[in-house]
């Protein structure tokens, strides 16, 4: 079987990484988070007072300056079954879904010394191919090769219920308005920043997921992998 490489891009929050993961996951390809990475360097430019996580105001030159410390890969926890983020060898998985690490997470990403690191590791990560990868510029910048590219959208108000649960199931609670208030601001910001904004890629397929749920979405996917016949045998993949 032919592997190849999904790029999987759209607005936050769309259940990007849930259908990456399912796709990952039934066609024993490895999953690369790619927001996770942005948010790894928020955190420590937090952490490390390179940021002001209130005013959003970056020490810029010293920033730069700590990049090259950075090291930010994924270990899969055999216990849990999933890739977990790690920022210099210490696991950030559950302190990179923070609303705080959401409120900064697009100044970081819009900064280009970092997106240069980034996407150098992706395409490192990628390169063997059998790969999916959600992020903003995956189609577009990452990997414009990619043999299939998905663009996804959803309703706001679906999306930000999404977010309101995810947190609320980690113990995090805000309003409807704040999260949405996140959502979109993180999407324009994505959207209009100068290095590799959030754009659809021309030959990308778009996902509205509003009224879709996990399952139909994720055959929707490996039924068009099957239709444009991109693997030998498809079908032993899908089933
Ligand atoms: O996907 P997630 O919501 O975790 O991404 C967090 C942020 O990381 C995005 O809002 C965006 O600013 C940035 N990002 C990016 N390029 C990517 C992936 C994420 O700029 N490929």
């Amino acid at each position: 079987m032919q592997k190849i490489t999904i790029a999987i891009d759209g607005y936050s929050s769309c259940g990007k990484s849930t259908l990456a993961k399912a796709l990952a996951q039934r066609l024993n390809y490895s999953y690369i988070d790619t927001g996770a990475m942005y948010r790894a360097v928020t955190r420590y430019a937090i952490q490390h007072q390179l940021m002001d996580p209130l005013t959003h105001l970056i020490n810029y030159e010293s920033l730069l300056q700590a990049l090259e410390h950075i090291e930010v890969n994924f270990q899969f926890n055999t216990h849990s079954h999933v890739s977990e983020t790690y920022l210099n060898g210490v696991n950030v998985e559950r302190d990179i879904r923070t609303m705080q690490i959401s409120e900064n997470v697009s100044k970081i990403s819009s900064i280009k010394e970092v997106r240069e690191k980034m996407v150098a590791l992706q395409r490192k990560m990628g390169r063997s191919k059998g790969v999916v990868m959600d992020g903003r510029d995956i189609g577009t910048h990452v990997f414009p090769h990619a043999e299939l590219k998905l663009f996804m959208t959803a309703d706001t108000t679906v999306r930000a219920m999404r977010r309101l649960n995810e947190l609320s199931s980690k113990g995090q609670y805000y309003t409807i308005e704040e999260v949405k208030h996140n959502l979109l601001s993180r999407d324009y910001e994505d959207s209009h920043r100068k290095e590799n904004p959030l754009i659809q890629a021309k030959d990308a397929i778009v996902l509205d997921n509003t009224d879709l749920s996990r399952e139909e979405q994720l055959e929707f996917v490996l039924r068009l992998i099957a239709d444009m016949q991109l693997t030998k045998d498809p079908l032993s993949t899908v089933k």
